[in-house]
């Protein structure tokens, strides 16, 4: 198993890196944002560890540039940054873990080793049903080629959707996974705003691919591409 560390700190590094190597991990580690774009889009990597704050290049570019052109590379964020906001904005930008500084090393070793067994990740940002398609990074949505504005909870529906289009999702799934827990109103929130989204993303098209599932709830069909 090779990794890549990517750490401007030292005392981080050669302590991360002897570590690894210990656990007879092959660890190339690189000072700087710049030179640890370089290794990663240049070898393969079975994990990326990637610092936040780095001269030359920002981790979270670094991330960026890695996910334009490898989707599938498990990173690990090491970061002192803790911010919900940090987390999930790394998160959306395709971080698969995060560790806060200062992190015991075997804190560290256990996040690598589940990281590595579960394996390259595919992650087009890009999800298609049909002509449909769903943009994570931008979130965007086209059909057909078109444009379509949503609203954000629209589109936090419609994500939810086809991102499990062939299984069937209760009310109480969907109000749990758009709404979250918390949210205590009338499930009938749902069929409202299932009927907006239909209104946007359906009814302008011959095919439909949102279909209500009588006393269930709804799914999405996979659809020909168009
Ligand atoms: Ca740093």
């Amino acid at each position: 198993m090779r990794l890549l560390l990517v750490e401007d700190e030292k005392k981080v590094s050669s302590f991360v890196a002897r570590g690894l190597a210990e656990e007879r991990f092959a660890v190339d580690v690189a000072p700087d944002g710049q030179s640890g774009l370089e290794l990663a889009t240049t070898y393969h990597y079975d994990l990326v560890i990637l610092d936040l704050m780095l001269p030359k290049l920002d981790g979270s570019e670094v991330l960026r540039r890695i996910r334009t052109q490898n989707a599938q590379v498990p990173v690990l964020i090491l970061t002192a940054r803790d911010t919900v906001a940090d987390k999930v904005g790394n998160f959306e930008a395709g971080a698969d873990d995060y560790l806060t500084k200062p992190f015991a090393f075997a804190e560290l070793l256990v996040r690598v080793k589940a990281l590595l067994r579960r394996g390259p990740v595919s992650r087009s940002s890009v999800v298609r049903v049909g002509d449909l398609e769903l943009d994570r990074l931008s979130q965007l949505v086209r059909r057909s080629g078109r444009r379509i504005d949503l609203t954000s909870k629209e589109y936090s529906l419609l994500e939810y959707l086809i991102s499990n289009a062939g299984r069937v999702l209760s009310r109480t799934m969907i109000v749990e996974h758009v709404w979250d827990q918390s949210f205590n109103g009338v499930t009938n929130i749902v069929d409202v705003y299932v009927r907006h989204l239909r209104i946007k993303v359906d009814d302008p098209f011959e095919q439909k691919l949102i279909r209500t599932v009588r006393g269930v709830g709804y799914t999405v069909i996979q659809g020909t591409p168009q």
